[in-house]
C-alpha cells in the first residue's frame, strides 16, 4: 500500500542510519590492516551481509589490486559516485580510483576528507550494500577525524601484529575511537606465529599473543589471530582473497567475521 506519514518517517531514518560503517584501523603501516579488511569483508559478505568495501587509506590504497578491480575506474551519476563490481560480489570504491594510475596522494587535510566523503556517500544503496567495511589510513590524521565526526562509525576494528611497537601505536589509535565513543568492536592479531612450509615447525617471529594480552589489559573483546601464511600473502597479491577461497586461512577469516557481525 501507500506508505504513511510514520512509515515515511522511518523511512527516512532507516536511509540515514542505515548504512553501518566498520572502520579497520591500525597504529601503524604494514601490519596487514589492508588485507585484514579485504577479508573480512569477503568473509562477512559470505556469511550473508550486504557489504560493500571502502578503501580510505590515502599513504597506500591497496584495495583495487586485492580486490582484482586495477585500473578500473568508477562512473558517477549526479555527482554521486556509483562503487565497482568485484568478482567476489563486494562493490568497492577506492581512494587510488580518484586519482590517475600510480600518482602519489600528498593531499591536505581537507581534501582527504573531502574524498572520504566521496567514497562513503557513493550509492551504494543503489548496489544492495547496508555494511560498509573501511580501510582506514594507518594512525591518527585527518582522515580518521573526519571519519569519526562525519560518517560515524558504528564500530571499530582494529589490526596489530604481536610485536610490542605495533602494539603500543595501536593502543594510539584504540584510544581515538574511545574518546569520540566509537565502540571498538576487538583487536585482531595479523602475522601471529609463522609455520616453516618445509618442517613444519611454528616459530614467532614478531611474537605472540600480544594482542590478546593487550585486548585483555584494555577490557576489549579479542577477534582472533591470523597467522603469518605465504598462501595469504600469494592470494592476495593475485586479488583473491584468501577468504573466498576453502583453505584454513579461509576459515580463520569466517571466524573473524563471525565475531565482528555479532
Ligand atoms: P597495511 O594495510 O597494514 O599497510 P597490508 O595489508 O598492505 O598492510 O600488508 C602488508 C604486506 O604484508 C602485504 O604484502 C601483505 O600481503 C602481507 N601480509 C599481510 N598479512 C599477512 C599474513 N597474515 N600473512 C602473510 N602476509 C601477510
Amino acid at each position: 500500500g501507500v506508505p504513511g506519514i510514520r512509515d515515511v518517517r522511518i523511512m527516512q531514518t532507516a536511509e540515514k542510519t542505515g548504512r553501518r560503517i566498520i572502520a579497520v584501523a591500525s597504529g601503524k603501516g604494514g601490519v596487514g590492516k589492508s588485507t585484514v579488511s579485504a577479508n573480512l569483508a569477503v568473509a562477512l559478505k559470505r556469511l550473508g551481509l550486504n557489504v560493500g568495501l571502502v578503501d580510505a587509506d590515502i599513504y597506500g590504497p591497496s584495495q583495487p589490486r586485492l580486490m582484482a578491480a586495477e585500473g578500473v575506474k568508477p562512473e558517477a551519476r549526479d555527482k554521486q559516485l556509483i562503487p565497482v563490481a568485484t568478482r567476489h560480489g563486494v562493490p568497492m570504491l577506492s581512494m587510488g580510483q580518484l586519482v590517475p594510475g600510480g600518482q602519489a596522494i600528498a593531499w591536505r587535510g581537507p581534501m582527504a576528507a573531502g574524498a572520504l566523503g566521496q567514497l562513503v556517500d557513493a550509492d551504494w544503496a543503489g548496489m544492495g550494500v547496508d555494511t560498509l567495511v573501511v580501510d582506514m589510513p594507518p594512525g591518527t590524521g585527518d582522515v580518521q577525524l573526519s571519519m569519526i565526526q562525519k560518517h560515524k562509525p558504528a564500530g571499530a576494528v582494529i589490526v596489530s601484529t604481536p610485536q610490542d611497537l605495533a602494539l603500543i601505536d595501536a593502543t594510539r589509535a584504540i584510544d581515538l575511537f574511545v574518546k569520540a565513543g566509537v565502540p571498538v568492536i576487538g583487536l585482531i592479531e595479523n602475522m601471529a606465529g609463522y609455520a616453516c612450509p618445509h618442517c613444519g615447525e611454528i616459530s614467532d617471529p614478531f611474537g605472540s599473543g600480544g594482542a590478546e594480552a593487550q585486548a585483555k589489559a584494555l577490557g576489549l573483546p579479542f577477534l582472533g589471530r591470523i597467522p603469518l601464511a605465504i598462501a595469504i600473502r600469494t592470494a592476495s597479491d593475485a586479488g583473491d582473497p584468501p577468504a573466498a577461497g576453502d583453505g584454513p586461512e579461509a576459515t580463520a577469516f569466517t571466524d573473524l567475521a563471525t565475531r565482528v557481525a555479532a
